[in-house]
């Protein structure tokens, strides 16, 4: 695998289920399959948390599965694998989450006037809120002056288009 889908599915799998997920991928990175008794032998961790985790993993294709049934004992063997090729349909997928709660966001940011104390801890009010309040804050008390956002939107601008052309990248 090369080093950087590596560093990628390390940086997902912790996302996904923690440090005891960053185990679990990275035994398996190191083999073809693993059983279940394989990945808690080599990572030390519970059965029933390798489980919850693979499953975790499973449900975002970062992990595939292949199953036989045991000859003597009728029960089901899983065999577990990484999936590298789904990684980057997994950050995609992340990606596309982000931008269009930025987007959200700006869309709000434009479409609204905000009116503010200044005073540090107090939050921002729409315009709406302003006036309900007669344009006073009912936390501190002092006036609520015309907020500025210009900066916020520019902000939130630039970082729409920096993940659309990545995702066009
Ligand atoms: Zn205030």
């Amino acid at each position: 695998m090369p080093k950087v889908s590596h560093d990628m599915l390390i940086k997902v799998a912790r996302v996904v289920g923690g440090e005891d997920a960053v185990k679990i991928v990275e035994a398996l990175s190191q083999a073809d399959e693993m059983t279940e008794e394989d990945i808690v032998a080599k990572t030390g961790v519970k059965l029933n948390d390798a489980r919850k985790i693979l499953y975790k993993l499973y449900e975002h294709s970062i992990v595939g599965l292949r199953r036989t049934r045991d000859k003597d004992t009728g029960w089901f063997i899983f065999y577990w694998r990484v999936q590298t090729d789904q990684i980057e349909g997994f950050i995609i997928g992340q990606k596309k989450r982000v931008l269009e709660k930025l987007e959200a966001r700006l869309e709000y940011e434009k479409s609204h006037d905000f009116y503010y104390c200044y005073t540090p801890g107090c939050r921002r009010m729409t315009f709406e809120e302003a006036t309900e309040y007669i344009f006073r804050c009912p936390v501190c008390n002092k006036p609520l002056t015309h907020y500025d956002n210009s900066k916020i939107i520019e902000n939130l601008t630039k970082k729409i288009e920096r993940i659309k052309s990545e995702l066009n990248g």
